[in-house]
Formats: C-alpha cells, sequence, structure tokens
C-alpha cells in the first residue's frame, strides 16, 4: 500500500521535520512518524532535500550505518525542537544546546567541497550518497539557515493544544494560527460551534 505523504505545511523543511514527531504534547503522544531509516529517506524526498537517485543509494547502505543515521537525525530533531519551541516563548537555546548546533555546523562543513559550476562557486556535498547521516547533516543545514536567517523567523506553533505543530508565519498580517487550516482550524471552529449551540 502507498503510504500517504508527509504533511509539509509548516513553510520550512526544518520545521516539517520537527513535527514529525506528531502530538508531542499530547497526553496520549507522543507518535513517531520516523520510524526508520527508508521512513527519514522519504521525507528527506519529499521535502526536496534529496533526489530519488540519492535516497535510493542511501537505502541500499549497511542495516548498521542505516540504524546510526536514523539515531543521529532523531537527536537533531529533538535538539531543534528545544531550540524551536522555547525561540517561540522568546528564549535562547541552552548552553549546552547552542554548543550542540556549533557541532552540527562544523560537521556538515567538513563534508563540503568548493565546486566551480556554471561559471560560480557553489558548496556541494563531497560524499552525500555513502554517507548514512546525510540526512541529519541536510536537516541540521536547514535548521541553522532557519535560526541564523538575516529576518528573525516568525514561529509560532499551532493554536490547538493537542498539537502544537510548528510553522513559520508567513502571512501578510501574522495571524496564521493553525498547522492546517483543514484539520485543527477546523476542529477549534467546530467545537465553538458545539459550545455555542449546547443546552
Ligand atoms: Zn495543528
Amino acid at each position: 500500500m502507498k503510504k500517504a505523504p508527509f504533511k509539509l505545511n509548516a513553510e520550512h523543511v526544518a520545521l516539517d521535520f520537527v513535527n514529525t514527531l506528531d502530538d508531542r504534547y499530547t497526553a496520549g503522544g507522543p507518535r513517531e512518524l520516523l520510524p526508520t531509516y527508508d521512513e527519514l529517506l522519504r521525507f528527506c524526498r519529499e521535502g526536496g532535500l534529496l533526489t530519488h537517485i540519492e535516497a535510493a543509494r542511501l537505502g541500499a547502505l549497511s542495516a548498521a550505518s542505516q540504524e546510526k543515521g536514523l539515531r543521529s537525525a532523531i537527536e537533531l530533531r529533538e535538539l531543534l525542537a528545544r531550540v524551536f519551541y522555547r525561540w517561540v516563548d522568546g528564549r535562547p537555546p541552552s548552553t549546552e544546546d547552542r554548543t550542540a548546533l556549533e557541532r552540527w555546523s562544523s560537521a556538515y562543513a567538513q563534508r563540503r567541497e568548493l565546486r566551480w559550476e556554471d561559471g560560480h562557486l557553489a558548496w556541494r556535498w563531497k560524499t552525500l550518497t555513502s554517507d548514512a547521516e546525510a540526512p541529519a547533516l541536510l536537516l541540521a543545514e536547514q535548521g541553522l539557515d532557519l535560526l541564523l536567517a538575516h529576518e528573525p523567523p516568525r514561529l509560532r506553533t499551532c493554536a490547538s493544544d493537542t498539537c502544537r505543530w510548528l510553522f513559520l508565519d508567513t502571512s501578510k498580517n501574522r495571524t496564521r494560527r493553525w498547522c492546517d487550516m483543514k484539520t485543527c482550524g477546523n476542529r477549534a471552529k467546530a467545537r465553538r460551534y458545539s459550545a455555542a449551540h449546547q443546552n
């Protein structure tokens, strides 16, 4: 059976990534949406970080290195989650987390090289498809890009208490409240409706 595509509605892949631990703050949660390395690869493909060919090559690496690659991605995701959720509250990352971000930054810097392509220089990955940690490193790069953007990102969490998915508020009036109007937004509307029509 073909799996449903990941919900990528955060306006940034690093936030979509954090949202893959679903129901993070729900009593019955959390729910892991990335239980295997294959699912991590699928997420990166759907998020535009890996091509089909790259994902297929990474998917052919040894089980042991895939396991390691998955563990390091999950570790990164939880680091980003701590940093982003504090960011939403206007709080800086802990010293420990800041040091961890520095480590991720130097790890991916070591895997890149400068190449001359189409008349200009560009950073390219040296050994992307033989490195099981590539998904984690690509996501670390995205996360740091967002945190260090020229304009500080307008991070928000979904207004539903049981959801709290992260997203970037890119709306003109800064009024986006829901991760997805079709699910969380409508549920809230239905609740308001039934509360107003009770008795
Ligand atoms: Zn939501």
